[in-house]
Order: structure tokens, then sequence, then C-alpha cells
């Protein structure tokens, strides 16, 4: 096994499709795609313009491209609002003085991954203040306050995904049209329920960047970007090897519209972006599974390895596990009595990871002294391992 020949320990994925432990497992059918694909070579361009055919065919979107990743697309979908298609701009980012650069977002919905919006040397600017959160008012940003702050020099306004985001999408995509002004989507980890695939587009977004490595179940470094003609044709003008004189490259004219180029970019920003015809066919292959799967018949899979878990695991001194068949992915909670058990819940969650094999469950919790276990990317003897473990370390 690889990783045995390289020294790299297997681990029990009970967190679900994160990166840092390396996404979910994927279906053979994606893994033999990718090893066909890998054998053969084609022209990367009309590879993508055939993804961009199956991206909108599941989206509703006008046209898609295969990212290595959602922070990956929402750097593209930022690229592609500042230079729109003037090749000019985009061998000039990240420099973005004479360009619009200001990209607006509720302040309550700030994370991190907005660092890939400000690598294309844009300035976010954020409205609204959640005194929600605060538990001292009611309110989040409201519309208006978007609309507010949108000025000559606005490229965008981004809308992180969530059930809890306000305003809702429909509401900032009122003010992004009324403006003229793409809205971006990140709808990273939003999937399932499959129904999102289109809703963020139904709702008037610009631009969406889905992970292709979480529930997708497509290879870990992917993700699609799906949005705007004009706004995917800029962005896939910024990832893909553009090391071709003008005239002699033809690609497929309802992909990129050439007539409307004045001339071709060097490798632009998203150079570093780059998906391989592995990862593509991958991510195509997954998304065209994870339409036809049965969502019912998913998510019983994820509810019976739930209840494996609690099976496996029995009755344990000072802790109980419960079931959490809510949501749209069941999870066991296991809530730990510190005081009688001796120990905390971060403790236990220390023991788990720092044992063999190492178990990593969702560390959500801790502060309600409950670990949390995901049953999406467990192999199939994941839930006996977590029992063992767990009896071996809370058996009173
Ligand atoms: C996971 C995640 C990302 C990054 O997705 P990648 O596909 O790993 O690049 C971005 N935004 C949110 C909200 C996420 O959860």
């Amino acid at each position: 096994m690889i990783y045995e020949q390289l020294g790299v320990p297997t681990i029990v994925n009970a967190k679900g499709t994160a990166t840092r432990l390396s996404g979910g497992i994927m279906k053979p059918a994606v893994v033999e795609a990718m090893a066909e694909a890998s054998q053969h070579c084609i022209d990367m361009t009309e590879l993508q313009a055939k993804a961009s055919v199956v991206i909108a065919d599941h989206t509703g979107a006008e046209a898609g491209l295969v990212t290595s990743g959602a922070a990956a697309g929402l750097l593209l979908g930022t690229a592609a609002a500042v230079t729109g298609l003037d090749p000019g701009r985009m061998n000039r980012l990240p420099d973005t003085a004479g360009m619009p650069n200001e990209v607006v977002v509720v302040r309550s919905q700030r994370n991190l991954y907005d660092h890939a919006l400000r690598t294309v040397g844009v300035r976010l600017i954020e409205v609204g203040l959640p005194d929600r959160y605060a538990g001292a008012g009611v309110r989040d940003a409201e519309a208006w306050e978007i609309a507010d702050a949108i000025n000559e020099r606005t490229a965008a306004i981004l809308w992180v995904a969530d059930p809890a985001a306000r305003p809702v999408l429909a509401e900032v995509t009122a003010v992004g049209k009324a403006a003229g002004i793409p809205v971006i989507v990140d709808a990273a980890a939003q999937l399932p329920p499959v129904s999102n695939l289109r809703r963020f587009i139904d709702e008037g977004a610009d631009l969406v960047a889905f992970s292709g490595g979480k529930a997708l179940g497509g290879p870990q470094a992917s993700g699609i970007l799906a949005g705007r003609q004009e706004l995917i044709m800029a962005a896939a003008l910024q990832m893909l090897d553009m090391d071709i004189l003008f005239d002699q490259w033809q690609p497929p004219a309802d992909f990129i519209d050439k007539t409307r180029l004045k001339g071709l970019p060097q490798h632009g920003i998203g150079r570093p972006c780059k998906a391989g015809k592995e990862e593509i066919v991958g991510l195509l292959t997954a998304l065209e599974l994870f339409v036809a799967e049965d969502p019912a018949a998913r998510r019983q899979s994820w509810l019976d390895r739930c209840r494996e878990i609690v099976a496996a695991t029995g009755a344990l001194g000072h802790a109980t596990l419960e079931l959490h068949d809510e949501g749209e992915i069941p999870t066991v909670a296991l809530t730990l009595d510190e005081g009688r058990a001796g120990m905390s819940a971060f403790q236990l969650l220390l023991a788990l990871e720092n044992g063999e094999p190492s178990i990593r469950p969702d560390n959500a919790a801790l502060d309600r002294a409950q670990l949390i276990f995901n049953p999406q990317c467990l192999e199939l003897n994941g839930p006996e391992k977590i029992g063992l473990r767990l009896r071996e370390l809370l058996t009173a």
C-alpha cells in the first residue's frame, strides 16, 4: 500500500471532508476515469469547453470551469470580475491600479478563505454590524447597506453561502443587478443537498464556487466555478496555459469567443489554480455520480455507519453516545462527563488523535464537552475502530 511505502499512517477520518484530513474517499468509477484520462493527451481548452457544457447542464449556469478547488474558483471569479475580457488588465494583476478593485462583503460572512479574493489585488469592503451575534441586538447587514457601499471602484459582491447568511441571496443579487455588479457565491461546502447545484444560480448569482473534494466526491484538489459565460471566459483565460500565438489558437467558440479579444494574455494570476486532465475528468465523473445517486440512499448509508459506531461502542463509563439523525449529514455525538471521567473532552480528543490508529473526530462542540463523529469519510472498518478505541479509553 502506497501510504505504507511512504511511511504515512492512514487515519480514521471522522471529521468529514476537511482538507487537512485529505478530503474524502473517491468512488472506484472516479479513480478509473482518472487513470484512463492519464493515458492520453488532449487539448486542455477543448477539455475545459466540454466540462463547461457538463457543469452548465447540472447547475443551470451558462458556463463552467474545473479549477483546483473552491478557493481557486473564488480567486478566478474575482480576477474575471476585475479584468473583464481585457488582456492588458489580466497581465497587470495583482496590480489593480486603474481597475475596479473593491469587493463588498457582509462583515458577519468574513472568513479567511477570502484570502483567495485578496490575492487578486482587491480590497474587501465590509458592511453591516451583526449585533445578533453579540446577543445585543437582532440585526445583521441589510441589503441597502450593500447598495450603499457600491461605487465606481466596486468589482464584485461576495456572498458566503450558509442557511444563516443575511441578507438572503435573492436580496443581494437584486442589489447587484440594479448596480451592474456581479455577485460571487462561495458555496464550497454547500453540497448536499444536490438542489444547491442550481439554487444559487437560480437566485441570480453571477458566479458560484463549489469544492470538488468535499461531498461531491471528486479529486481532493478539484473544484467548480459556474456562472455567466463572459465571466467564465475571463476566468479561463487567466488559468489556462496561454503560451501560444493568437492566430494559432483555436478555442471552441462556444467556450471562448476569440472575436471578443484584442489579444491573448500570458500566464495569468490564476495559473496556480491549474486543474490537470485527470482532475477535470475525475470531477466530471464524480459530478455525474453525485447527481445520479438517490439522496435518500446516500443519507441512509451515512446513517447506517452512524448506527455502526453506536453499536460498536456499546455502553461507556462517564460518556453517552447519541445519534443525531437530522440535517443533511447524520452524526454521532459523544458527550463526556468531564468531572467523573477525570479528563476533558479536549484531552479525549487528543487521546483519540494520538492513538493507534489515529482517530480524528470533529472538534466543533468541545465547549459542550462533546466530540462529533461524522460518517462521510469513514472506511468500512472505521466504525469498528472507533468503537474499540472508545471502549479502551472510556470503559469504567
Ligand atoms: C472548504 C471551503 C473553501 C475551500 O474549498 P477548496 O475546494 O478546499 O479550495 C472555501 N470556502 C468555504 C466556505 C469552505 O468551506
